[in-house]
């Protein structure tokens, strides 16, 4: 981690500043910038924390802050303790707790014994830009906290970054959920990771979500999310390019000279549309792409030398091969709207479930047309399946969509997800 202070800018800072805000200080606005008011926020806590309060984020305050980050705490049992009273000096609850220590035992604790304390706030931040390695703390925050969800990696990234899924579940019915394909629409990844902490917080709570017995889904489904398909153009998209990146020089070049990737890189490191490179009528967006005057790597639309080049699309089609999914979302953003078919093969219960879809999502549910309807994971795995599989743009505007979006995205997506998993 590097060294922070007044005049630092980055998603570090957003991630900092929405951390203090969410522990009970008031860093100002979350916006990446580290101006007077969140060095007072770091000042007050370095205080509260009795560390030499410099207003200055260096190895020991990232230390203070790291457990608050992650979420938990590891805590020794000491004489007179009992979990209820370690639960309510850490804000937390005894579900909470028991979840995330399923060995202990409550009435027979030992002095001495190592706990997880995780405390009660969440863990996926919502208010920030959502990079590779907050999804990567995160993951392991809701591990620690739920050790009864499962993560795995389905392979790696261009740049050797983990792909990886999330399943929550144990039935028959196994479902996948993938987003972030394009980088600009990273947005997809925190809507999948806060279903993840939702869903496991209720299963744990013995709460349902929007009258879905979240227990039920989870002895009758098995859903599987990949949160982030393209860590390595998210990362280009909100961090920037850094002088190490290995294709520095092409993407630049690539990106028809400008060095701003913020606001037009859809495509992974190579300059390949992850959603353009599966095998479903990829010939055709290859003769589509090329009338669109695209040759070659690119920001956007540029379908990569043959089907599944690209390690993201081809670990997205193996992991799929490797399953029996009955359904999949494929979350892209913008647009408030569901695409269902593929050249006419999609079941005829796909549309039914579609309007199920629209009906609680309020998404308008269409049929596509043209380049953007070739090549997509959605269509491969219709055509491949013929089974109910959907591209999903969440939200409206220009991408990327700014973060503030993300709670009427969420809201309007939640049942959605539930009901996915048992449709
Ligand atoms: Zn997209």
């Amino acid at each position: 981690m590097r060294t922070l202070r007044i005049g630092s800018r980055g998603s570090d800072v957003m991630e900092i500043q929405a951390l203090l805000r969410k522990i009970g200080y008031n860093p100002g606005p979350i916006d990446g910038i580290f101006g007077q008011q969140t060095q007072q926020a770091v000042i007050q806590f370095q205080r509260d924390k009795g560390l030499t309060p410099d207003g200055i984020i260096g190895p020991n305050t990232y230390n203070a802050l790291g457990k608050f980050l992650i979420g938990y705490v590891i805590y020794i049992i000491r004489p007179g303790d009992t979990l209820y009273n370690i639960a309510l000096r850490s804000y937390t609850n005894l579900a909470r707790l028991l979840a995330a220590n399923p060995e202990i035992d409550p009435n027979n604790l030992r002095v001495g014994q190592r706990i997880i304390v995780p405390y009660g706030i969440d863990v996926v931040d919502t208010n920030i830009n959502y990079t590779y390695e907050i999804m990567e703390r995160d993951i392991q925050g809701l591990k620690t906290r739920y050790p009864f969800i499962e993560i795995g990696v389905a392979g790696l990234s261009v740049l050797g970054r983990n792909l990886y899924y999330i399943k929550l579940g144990n039935g028959p019915n196994e479902v996948f959920y993938n987003g972030a394909h394009h980088a600009l629409e990273w947005i997809t990844s925190p809507v999948l990771m806060k279903f993840v902490e939702d869903f496991a917080k209720a299963y744990v709570e013995r709460r349902n979500i929007r009258g879905y017995n979240i227990r039920d889904i989870w002895n009758q489904s098995t859903i599987y999310i990949m949160p982030m398909v393209n860590p390595d153009g998210v990362d280009l998209v909100i961090n920037g390019l850094q002088p190490d990146n290995p294709y520095y020089e092409e993407l630049i070049t690539w990106n028809n000279g400008r060095m701003n990737f913020s606001e037009v890189w859809q495509a992974n490191i190579r300059g390949v549309d992850l959603n353009h490179n599966y095998d479903a009528a990829w010939e055709l967006s290859k003769q589509a792409e090329r009338r669109l005057g695209i040759f070659g790597p690119g920001p956007t639309r540029y379908s990569g030398p043959y089907p599944e080049s690209e390690p993201e699309s081809k670990a997205v089609a193996d992991f799929t091969r490797n399953h029996d999914f009955r359904l999949v979302l494929a979350y892209h953003s913008q647009g408030e709207v569901i695409y269902w078919n593929f050249m006419d093969m999609a079941p005829p219960e796909a549309r039914r479930i579609g309007e199920l879809f629209s009906q609680v999502s309020g998404y308008v549910l269409e049929e596509l047309y043209g380049i953007a309807s070739y090549a997509g994971y959605k269509d491969w795995f219709i055509q491949e399946y013929r089974r109910p599989g959907y591209t999903i743009e969440v939200g409206k505007g220009k991408n990327p969509l700014p973060i503030s979006q993300f709670d009427k995205i969420y809201n309007d997506n939640i049942e959605l997800m539930l009901l996915a998993a048992v449709v």
